[in-house]
């Protein structure tokens, strides 16, 4: 079994992007509100200053005077009342604002979150069966649940905090600096320590969290693997083996979880230190300016008042960046997973998923559509895994209206040939095609029009019989279905079930047999009516009658 491809960087980059470009009215609005609401949140320590300076020079103007009753004390009385009328103000603005931002921002992530969710499960459906079949199904369900959840819960939750906190921070700072550049500089050099250890830690998470990933996807296969095979396990006594894999799986992700641990108990307390020196330095720097009369008392604790507020979008990020990090590596496995199943880009060079012990290929760019029906089998050689060739140097020609049966001994490779013909594997020289377009080459919607290749093995979707069959050709009428059920003599026992064609089959619901079961996959195939039907002992199951 094949470990799944990560993305890199880059290609994280590139997918982030893409996402967002998916609604850039929405993100260009956000960022917006969330400007606003800071600007607002800025006015009120402003405005303080002003009250400060106003009271100091009131105080100055009253030469000392007991009673504020001197008509100079009238004035700034009315002036501190407008201006403490003001402060209300923008606070109810600013709570406006940021509520209106915080809103916009959770149903963006949430969209984007089902949009990543719907990604996922088209990926998992484009890839070529082949493929599917090579892969590790542990990984698959790891990604498939926890690497997605983590996703859809950055994008809800953390994605919009962090980016409403780092538009925040930022204004703060420029706030600052506009204010006075001296006390600015102090702020920002009370940050420099938030700076280095945040870049220590980033240069460390993605890896940490790619392993702890890989290392959950390991503990998904142990379970999925000895789940599938328990009656095999029970029968060769292999119990004790399974649970010492579990535990060594457990083992692992255990260590890898403590690894990232490692990393947060470094930064975590470094932030925490961090957030006062700002604050710190500014009261000394600005008290110092103060006294040598090179800046007034207001803006001293304007600035001072500012950096305070540094610590809310500091805490926000604090809280979030192990999240962040984490969900960037699950959005890695998702993106290596989709580089998989989305064919090259026509143009420029695409920077291929990074494949560890793998040799999982990308999808193929579109293929061109075949030109007819003939299927052409040149001198086909073909082994499982690099191994024996099982099939040595086939030829065949299949036109339009023949029916081949191939017969032979169990080991022959007539399922192989099926595979082949099946575009299901590729073959390890010479060529399979149908209208002259090699059939590994085409995508499983173009394949499906073609070539369908039935087995023994089948499947019963837990879902109403109209869903299991819809699955081959989605706008198909009640008409057809029971066209299709009847074509293949299902139609009897279709008829009586309980609720007709929206009778709900699997465990929970109506149980089929496996002659049944085998009669659905039948009826599929009249639906998807591809030209050419590869049946592998597909009736093996069923009544010769
Ligand atoms: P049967 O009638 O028993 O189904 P068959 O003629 O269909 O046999 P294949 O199933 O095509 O034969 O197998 C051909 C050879 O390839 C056999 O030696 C088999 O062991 C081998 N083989 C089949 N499937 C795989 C696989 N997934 N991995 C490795 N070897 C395989």
């Amino acid at each position: 079994m094949n470990q799944l491809p990560v993305a890199d960087a880059a290609g994280v980059r590139r997918a982030a992007w893409r996402l967002i470009r998916h609604e850039p009215g929405a993100f260009g609005r956000i960022l917006v509100l969330n400007v606003l609401a800071t600007g607002a949140g800025l006015v009120g320590p402003w405005l303080l200053g002003l009250i400060i300076d106003e009271v100091q020079s009131g105080g100055a103007g009253g030469g000392g005077g007991e009673s504020g009753s001197s008509g100079a004390g009238h004035g700034d009385v009315g002036r501190i009342d407008r201006l403490a009328l003001a402060i209300l103000i923008s606070a109810l603005v600013q709570l406006v604002l940021t509520r209106q931002a915080r809103y916009l921002a959770a149903r963006f992530g949430e969209r984007l979150s089902a949009h990543v969710r719907e990604q996922f499960l088209d990926h998992v459906l484009g890839l070529r069966p082949g493929v599917v079949e090579a892969i590790d199904v542990g990984d698959l369900t790891a990604r498939g649940s926890g690497d997605v959840g983590s996703v859809a819960s950055i994008m809800r939750d953390a994605a919009p905090d962090v980016l409403i906190a780092a538009l925040q921070a930022l204004l703060v700072v420029v706030a600052v600096f506009v204010l006075d550049p001296v006390l600015g500089a102090c702020g920002v050099l009370g940050l420099a320590g938030i700076a280095v250890a945040t870049r220590w830690y980033l240069r460390r998470a993605r890896a940490a969290y790619l392993d702890l990933g890989a290392a959950n996807s390991a503990v998904a296969e142990v379970l999925v693997t000895t789940a599938q095979g328990a009656r095999t396990i029970e029968a060769l006594g292999l119990e004790l083996r399974r649970i010492e894999a579990g535990a060594a799986a457990l083992e692992r992700s255990r260590l890898a979880r403590l690894r990232a641990l490692t990393l947060r108990s470094v930064l975590y307390p470094v932030i925490d230190v961090s957030y006062v020196l700002p604050f710190v330095g500014v009261l000394l720097v600005g008290g110092a300016l103060y006294d040598r009369g090179m800046i007034s008392l207001g803006a001293v604790v304007t600035s001072a008042l500012y950096l305070r507020q540094l610590s809310g979008p500091l805490e926000t990020m604090q809280i979030w960046i192990d999240a962040l990090q984490s969900g960037a590596a699950s959005f890695a496995r998702l993106e290596g997973l989709s580089e998989l199943s989305r064919p090259p880009e026509p143009t420029g060079a695409p920077e291929p998923a990074t494949t560890p012990e793998t040799e999982l290929e990308p999808a193929d760019a579109p293929a061109p559509a075949p030109a007819d029906d003939r299927i052409e089998v040149r001198g086909v050689r073909f082994g499982y895994d690099g191994g024996r060739d099982v099939l040595h140097g086939v030829d065949l020609e299949i036109r339009p209206g023949e029916r081949l049966a191939i017969v032979g001994p169990s080991g022959a490779g007539k399922s192989t040939l099926g595979r082949l013909l099946a575009g299901i594997d590729r073959p390890r020289t010479g060529s399979v095609t149908v209208g002259g377009v090699a059939v590994a080459h085409l995508s499983p919607d173009q394949l499906r029009r073609h070539i369908v290749l039935v087995t023994q093995d089948l499947h019963v979707f837990h879902a109403s019989v109209r869903d299991n069959l819809l699955v081959a050709k989605p706008t198909a009428s009640d008409a057809e279905l029971h066209a299709a059920l009847l074509a293949v003599g299902a139609a009897a026992w279709t008829d009586e079930l309980p609720e007709g064609l929206d009778t709900h089959l699997g465990p929970t619901g109506h149980q089929l047999g496996s002659a049944r079961a085998q009669q659905l996959a039948l009826a599929r195939v009249v639906l998807a009516d591809p030209h050419t039907v590869i049946l592998d002992e597909a009736t093996a199951l069923l009544d010769p009658t």
